[in-house]
């Protein structure tokens, strides 16, 4: 019913902010904010979301901020965009080239902020004409690189009586104009673990009477791969692979302590869930074996993010009224990690890659100095994110209504 009429309103209203929104971004880009210190970034959004009339409410570290557009009543339907820029140099020649050294929005957040910046105002002028059937939460998440942004956000209540929730991602490997979408995890879990052991120690001529810990250890190193990949579903794809490892200081004598660590990837949730009790028991039946002890240190990173189906449903209407028939591409699952996923741990929602690459153009790649976009995908956000939080609330709003007439 307003397909064409949004597309029209979302064309007149980029005429109007488009070059705004460019300059922006490349405002962020040139005063980039490592994870939980974009005070400056803060600042910026505050005020001009201030400026469009709505109120923002920065987080109590006084970075990052939450604000809700429309009235409390019918759903509620969440934006995030990520703020936080990476410690490496920016290594492009351009006007906007990063000022800050050692510090450059090469994971394209300056632009996920701009999106999102850019659809609050739009936002804001449906919400003032009437036409909000619901209402929508703003958030703009710091340090996802950390990670940790997101937990930090819902320990401040920022998904609470949020009934869905999106976001999206540059992605280089897209052209500009297109989605990629997929139902189903979309980036995958990396966790840390260190494996210490410890024995008696000995004279490498009496193996029998002390612990040989060396040989234990590399049994470790080889068992506990090879025991995971018989012990967890395959198409989970969990891998544990060493970067590191060290024990003892002399060809005839047995250490009394070594140490190895490595990474843990995961594509699937459940794998991803268990695997600490599961290694941990491995490790225990691999260590007593050769009598040693074992004690391990499991760090979580981020869950995979898992897309909901209808979510994604959602987005894909959104896209194809507000960017055009075909505007839709399948991806692929990345081996990355992204913190979204905690969100989607509590609350259905979906996650995109809006294509940033110039047609026919270079291929970058993230968390690269050399990063960029072709700024065309900052309108193309905009249009995306302002047509999903619309179609997810209508998508709910009709339903609300009926309940409301019939209370
Ligand atoms: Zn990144
Ligand atoms: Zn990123």
């Amino acid at each position: 019913m307003w397909g064409r009429e949004l597309r029209g309103e979302l064309d007149a209203f980029l005429a109007e902010i488009e070059q705004e929104l460019v300059a922006f971004r490349r405002d962020l880009h040139m005063h980039p904010e490592l994870a939980f210190a974009e005070y400056r970034t803060t600042q910026r959004i505050a005020d001009r979301l201030t400026a469009a009339g709505l109120t923002p409410s920065v987080l109590p570290r006084g970075t990052g901020l939450i604000c809700d557009v429309g009235s409390g009543d019918g759903p509620t339907i969440a934006l995030r965009a990520d703020i936080d820029a990476l410690p490496l140099q920016d290594e492009k020649d351009v006007p906007y080239r990063s000022t800050v050294p050692g510090a450059c929005h090469a994971c394209g957040h300056d632009v996920h902020t701009t999106v999102l910046l850019g659809t609050s105002i739009f936002l804001a002028q449906q919400a003032a004409a009437g036409l909000l059937p619901g209402r929508v939460r703003l958030i703009f998440q710091p340090a996802e690189e950390l990670p940790g942004g997101a937990l930090e956000v819902m320990a401040h209540g920022g998904i609470s009586g949020v009934d869905r929730i999106f976001g999206l991602h540059c992605d280089p490997r897209v052209d500009v104009g297109q989605l990629g979408l997929r139902s189903g995890p979309i980036t995958s879990a990396c966790d840390k673990l260190v494996v210490r052991v410890s024995g008696p120690g000995g004279h490498t001529a009496r193996p029998h009477l002390t612990a040989d810990l060396v040989f234990a250890l590399a049994k470790i190193l080889t068992e506990l791969p090879a025991a995971l990949s018989r012990r967890v579903d395959p198409r989970s794809s969990l891998s544990l692979v060493w970067g590191r490892v060290e024990a003892g200081s002399a060809a005839n004598a047995i250490p009394d302590d070594g140490s190895a660590e490595g990474t843990i990837r995961c594509l699937d949730e459940n794998a991803w869930h268990a695997a600490p009790d599961l290694i941990k028991a491995l490790l225990e039946s691999v260590a007593g074996a050769y009598g040693v002890e074992a004690v391990m240190e499991y760090t979580r990173g981020v869950p995979p993010v898992v897309n909901d189906e209808v979510s994604v449903e959602m987005l894909a209407e959104a896209a194809e009224r507000a960017l055009g028939a075909g505007a839709v591409v399948p991806t692929q699952q990345s081996l990355g990690g992204e913190d979204f996923a905690w969100y989607l741990e509590s609350i259905p929602g979906a996650f995109a890659r809006l294509g940033t690459r110039s047609p026919d153009g270079v291929t970058y790649d993230i968390h690269q100095g050399t990063f960029d976009v072709d700024e065309k995908a900052i309108a193309m956000g905009v249009r995306v994110m302002a047509a999903t939080a619309l179609t997810a609330l209508w998508d709910v709003g009709p339903l609300d209504s009926i309940s409301n007439a019939m209370a």
